[in-house]
């Protein structure tokens, strides 16, 4: 590419009928995008084309009017309606030619495989002149970078198997794309749980409106608050330092006592403190049918710190396997937080551990009354200082809102629990 040759601006482009007619989510311009914001790429248009070789062509010689680069994924595998690499071949007056490398690294995949490599799949390995190539670690497919030097545009071809994208766009692209830009941009975020986006921000809100590097910002998701906080310097070591010193500041704020970690998720923090601690969670679920667990059991090695736990939807199982007494379903009935602190005792003792952490709810969109509505949720934590309960009235936003929001708030109880022990 021409000396001192800048990409300041990038548009994706996304092949495939399967994303047009609902098939499909497109998770591909999502990843691809978060990572040209990191790098500080402009982007001011996106676009999916259905597999048409025309409009194909129409739509990329459009982008080629506005971007300095377009990022393709989609049609590269080796069926008819794969046509990208052909239709961005011919746009851009190339020829095709086998690429040795790609070849080799096909065969040795298919004789790998003990799998016939057809004529089809060689097609894959034909690269349209002078582009830059980029093995597929994870799949046939190579991805490549087609440069225009007389226009100055580049045009960047990916697979669309996200797990085969993802890789070649850190490990390749992103690094091949460095060579045309000035900075880098850095993000961490700060994960916040138990106070509301617009408190958090108020909080905060001065450093937002006065830090101009690394910036501030707030989102909210899935009854969690995030705080993003973007560097913009030479290398990523620069970022992360100016990133550190600001995650710093806003933990000296009254934020900081409801930071639960930076770059993780609650189970993944969950994980982690148990695990420092040397302590095992069990788990005893109503409402939630299973969630927690399923949850915890995301994260990999969870298993050092989770043995089981008991799916106690019916009276007869809270009473028969956590030993909740009839009295307490009686009396206060199973949404309640006497039935939630002893389903956490039961199921701590059940599964020999240090934390038992239990969930009794109303979930709607059925049942619930004025006392007890769609939504009252009560989580019991049994640790080794005691047992307690927590009520959650979490608003009616349908069943799989308030599964979620309570699970969330069990795998946080979990965490103080765990932080206390
Ligand atoms: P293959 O070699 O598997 O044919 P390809 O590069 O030709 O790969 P496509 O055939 O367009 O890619 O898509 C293959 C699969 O990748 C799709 O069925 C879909 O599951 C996934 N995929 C494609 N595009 C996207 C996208 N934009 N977002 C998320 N997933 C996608």
């Amino acid at each position: 590419m021409k000396q001192g040759y800048r990409v300041k601006s990038a548009e994706i482009l996304c092949v495939g009928t399967e994303i047009l007619i609902g098939d499909i989510i497109n998770t591909n311009a999502a990843y691809i995008s978060t990572r040209l914001a990191e790098m500080g790429i402009n982007q001011y248009h996106q676009e999916v084309v259905g597999d048409n070789p025309d409009r194909l062509r129409y739509y990329l010689k459009n982008a080629l009017d506005r971007a300095d680069c377009i990022i393709m994924s989609g049609g590269l595998g080796p069926t008819y309606d794969d046509l990208t690499k052909e239709t961005v071949a011919d746009l851009m007056g190339r020829e095709l030619h086998m690429h040795e490398r790609s070849l080799q690294r096909l065969e040795s995949y298919f004789a790998g495989r003990k799998i016939k490599m057809t004529d089809n799949n060689r097609k894959q390995a034909m690269i349209p002149d002078g582009s830059v190539v980029f093995d597929n670690d994870c799949g046939t497919a190579p991805g490549m970078a087609v440069e225009d030097e007389e226009r100055g545009k580049i045009v960047i071809l990916l697979p669309g198997p996200p797990r085969e994208l993802h890789p070649m766009m850190d490990n390749a692209v992103i690094p091949y794309l460095s060579q045309f830009t000035e900075s880098v941009f850095f993000s961490r975020n700060i994960n916040i749980f138990g106070m509301g986006e617009s408190t958090v921000a108020s909080i905060v809100d001065d450093i937002m409106q006065t830090s101009e590097n690394p910036t501030v910002a707030p989102y909210a998701k899935d009854s969690e608050v995030r705080l993003r906080v973007t560097a913009k310097g030479s290398d990523k070591e620069a970022c992360a330092s100016l990133c550190d010193e600001m995650i710093e500041r806003i933990r000296q704020t009254e934020v900081g006592a409801c930071i639960y970690g930076v770059d993780t998720s609650l189970e993944e923090a969950l994980v982690a403190r148990l695990k420092e601690k040397g302590l095992k969670i069990a788990v005893a679920e109503s409402c939630t049918g299973g969630m927690v667990s399923k949850t915890i059991t995301d994260v990999r090695g969870s298993s050092a710190v989770f043995d089981g736990g008991v799916i106690s939807y019916a009276n007869e199982v809270k009473q028969q396997l956590l030993g909740v007494s009839a009295h307490t379903l009686e009396t206060y009935g199973a949404v309640s937080e006497q039935t939630a602190m002893e389903m956490a005792e039961g199921v701590k003792k059940r599964m020999n551990a240090d934390i038992g952490i239990a969930l009794t709810g109303i979930a709607g969109p059925d049942g619930g009354s004025e006392e007890k509505p769609v939504g009252l949720v009560y989580i019991g934590v049994s640790g080794k200082a005691g047992t307690f309960a927590k009520e959650l009235r979490i608003r009616n936003n349908g069943r799989d809102y308030i599964r979620v929001s309570a699970t969330k708030n069990a795998l946080h109880a979990a965490i103080c629990e765990a932080e206390r022990a």
